[in-house]
């Protein structure tokens, strides 16, 4: 068995979202994908726990939180224009952070060097106090707080290579010096932050780093700013932890996104983020799912970027 983790469960299946980009169909083709391709008996399965209602108000607000529990129990319905829910949402969106922290304890007992989470709702839109583009429960910025909370890690840093900005993180963040919030993402675009000049305020001046893209460099431009940015600006930082909102919309063909990249660049943008982990982080990394919604390439994505993790988890 590998030092990679994976983490998985069906109830992430439970998180009914109908004709939507952000469907079910995302996990089971990539689980399906992962378990032909043999690549599934290489990595450590970790099933999830459900996070308690204290860990996700690590981030959330109570009133926010129970407000999601009363929309599921009363049958679901939208949190906001594009952010939609089922029965059984409140309940996968709690495996979901669970599933993050679970990872997170993993690696820190060093029963695994590294884990990708392979769970939805994705999380990094998600404010303090609201849902927002798919987003519930903000799963990268919960683990970053219980990484220092529970396991006293110092200094955290988030690489979010979806092709959105991560808002929701950013603004969790921004005036926090501990968190080191790096995003790569096309702009102006969905959900409009993002530009270059947000870098932080107060004890957070310089703790944020946002590399905007019109869509039209060209990937090597993008690779290139992306390598420099995570071995210099991030390296700098020096994180003891290195989280990753792992989003594979900046994939040339993702319907709704897209950046130039190829299916083969996120193991060279898992590569980058490995070397930097070795720097600085005693290799540890953990990745969570957020965007990507090309069915077709969402598998063999994700299988980059495993090959990636495990192979940083041998050396
Ligand atoms: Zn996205």
């Amino acid at each position: 068995m590998g030092k990679t983790g994976i983490v998985y469960d069906d109830i992430y299946l439970a998180h009914e979202t109908g004709f939507h980009p952000e469907n079910r169909e995302r996990l089971r083709r990539t689980v399906s994908h992962l378990k032909a391709t043999k690549l599934w008996d290489k990595l450590s399965l970790l099933k999830p726990r459900k996070a308690t209602v204290e860990e996700v108000a690590l981030v959330h607000s109570r009133n926010y939180i129970k407000s999601v529990e009363r929309i599921c129990a009363q049958g679901g319905g939208h949190l906001d224009a594009d952010t939609v829910t089922s029965p059984s949402s409140y309940e996968a969106a709690l495996y979901a952070v669970g599933g993050i922290l679970d990872a997170c304890d993993s690696v820190i007992r060093q029963q695994t060097v590294n884990c990708f989470c392979l769970v939805r709702p994705p999380g990094h839109h998600a404010l303090p106090e609201r849902a927002m583009g798919f987003c519930l429960f903000n799963n990268v910025a919960i683990a970053a707080r219980y990484l220092q909370e529970k396991h006293s890690i110092k200094r955290v840093a988030i690489i979010d290579w979806d092709v959105h900005h991560g808002n929701g993180t950013e603004e969790i963040f921004y005036r926090d010096g501990s968190v080191f919030y790096f995003s790569i993402h096309r702009y102006p675009f969905y959900p409009g932050t993002g530009a270059a000049d947000e870098r932080g305020e107060g004890e957070g001046e310089g703790t944020t780093l946002n590399i905007p893209f019109s869509g039209w460099e060209g990937r090597e431009v993008v690779l290139s700013k992306f390598e420099q940015a995570v071995l210099k600006d991030v390296a700098e930082f020096a994180p003891d932890f290195v989280l990753i909102s792992a989003g594979f919309d900046a994939y040339e063909r993702d319907p709704i996104g897209g950046l130039g990249l190829l299916i083969e660049d996120y193991r060279k943008m898992t590569d980058i983020v490995c070397a930097l982990a070795q720097k600085t982080a005693k290799r540890r990394v953990i990745s969570a799912l957020e965007g990507g919604y090309s069915l077709e390439g969402l598998p063999l994505m994700v299988a980059q970027h495993l090959e990636g993790l495990l192979s940083a988890s041998f050396e």
